[in-house]
């Protein structure tokens, strides 16, 4: 029996690499929902393609053309189509949206029945990590990690029980940057900045990755996905990124998942639900790799991943979600070249300074206090 898909943010980087896995096992899944922004001319080729049943786009306008393309398509738009897009029943429920955009949908597909979220959207976890793990577990969802570092993590957990975990170490590849002062980071341009030395993302990630906040935004997603205390999570800076992240027993063995950097070895477990389907992948070769390399994260000049931990440590429900809007706003700044790239993490480190931080007890609080963080920002840098 073919298992049902819906995957938001069809036409990105995870997007994508989801429909090839998709396509490369026709037997195994149908596409039902396909949703993105604005690359509808990616999207016409999808659906032309997997003959979903449902589709979603931001525009009001692109959903007349497509509905004046395809008779028999449902097609919606905006949040709210994003939402629909959410309640529909599926086997695998696909996450590929960026920012806290994903998170309201998350929410959506666990409270209308939807039983197997894979998510790929990060932000989810960093802005709303113990609510929605909270009303997965009272819903009884399960949450599959697509990220390379968590799908390794969950990958390396079968090989002991959870009592048996002295702590994980999460990967990191240091992003393009990595090993520059502060006074050499200065002038980084968002074109240097994109140019990611092992991965090819969507560029919002790609910036994560090089001021580090991505690996300080992973730290926290496996804070909520595996239960884990913030001392128990490592970070080790690893720039071939073979290693995809490793959890160490209290026996003394470590656990590592490894092979060349593609997605869809992750994605492919997630929807797969723990299979191991060839995905296209190139094999790892040892002898030509010959060495890999660890060292210790510059916290001191990536601050983001400082940020982060601290974040955690204080245990709120709302700083996180300060962290992350503060990033987002920053990031779309940087790339429209109005910001320099320090000004991301020094900008974080004030508003953070400022926040005073709470606990939430709905989903409501964590927009509002969104909505607050990003006006903050953008003050602060209309400020300057
Ligand atoms: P991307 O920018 O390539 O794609 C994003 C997708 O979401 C596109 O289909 C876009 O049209 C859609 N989208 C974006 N904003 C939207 C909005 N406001 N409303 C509706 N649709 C919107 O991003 P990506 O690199 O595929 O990343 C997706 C998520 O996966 C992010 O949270 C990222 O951190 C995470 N992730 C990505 C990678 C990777 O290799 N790309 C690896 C690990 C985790
Ligand atoms: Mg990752």
């Amino acid at each position: 029996m073919q298992k049902l898909i819906t995957i938001l943010g069809s036409t990105g980087s995870i997007g994508t690499q989801t429909l090839d896995i998709v396509r490369r096992n026709p037997d195994t899944y149908r596409v039902e929902v396909l949703t993105c922004g604005k690359r509808i001319d990616i999207l016409r080729a999808q659906i032309l393609e997997f003959l979903p049943r449902l589709v979603v786009v931001s525009s009001e306008i692109d959903a007349d053309t497509l509905r004046n393309e395809f008779e028999n398509l449902e097609v919606y738009s905006g949040s709210d189509g994003l939402l629909e897009a959410a309640t529909q029943q599926v086997d695998i429920f696909v996450n590929a949206l960026v920012g806290i955009a994903g998170l309201e949908p998350t929410v959506t597909a666990i409270t209308s029945g939807n039983k197997y979220i894979a998510l790929a959207n990060k932000e989810t976890l960093v802005t709303g990590g113990r609510l929605v793990m909270d009303l997965a577990k009272r819903a009884g969802a399960e949450m599959i990690p697509i990220d390379s570092e968590h799908s390794a993590i969950w990958q390396a957990m079968s090989a002991g029980s959870k009592d048996e975990v002295d702590k994980i170490i999460l990967t990191a590849s240091g992003g393009p940057f990595f090993g520059l002062t502060r006074d050499e980071l200065k002038d980084k341009t968002p074109a240097q900045a994109l140019k990611h030395p092992n991965w090819d993302m969507g560029s919002k990630i790609s910036i994560d990755s090089a001021t580090m906040m991505n690996k300080g935004f992973e730290v926290i997603e496996a804070r909520w996905l595996f239960d884990l205390q913030t001392d128990q999570i490592d970070v080790v800076v690893h720039k071939e990124s073979i290693i995809h992240s490793m959890v160490a027993y209290r026996d003394g063995s470590v656990i590592a998942q490894m092979g060349a950097p593609d997605m869809r070895v992750p994605i492919s477990y997630a929807v797969s639900g723990e299979k191991r389907d060839p995905t296209g992948a190139s094999a790892m070769d040892l002898i030509k790799l010959g060495t890999l390399t660890f060292a210790e994260p510059d916290l001191e000049t990536f601050k983001c991943l400082d940020y982060a931990y601290k974040v955690l440590k204080e245990g709120s429900d709302s700083a996180p979600v300060v962290l992350n809007a503060a990033n987002e706003v920053l990031v779309e700044l940087y790339l429209q070249g109005r910001i320099g790239f320090l000004d991301i993490q020094d900008t974080i480190g004030k508003i953070l300074d400022e926040h005073e931080p709470k606990m939430f007890h709905h989903f409501e609080e964590i927009w509002q206090m969104d909505e607050i963080a990003r006006a903050q920002t953008r003050q602060i840098i209309a400020e300057r």
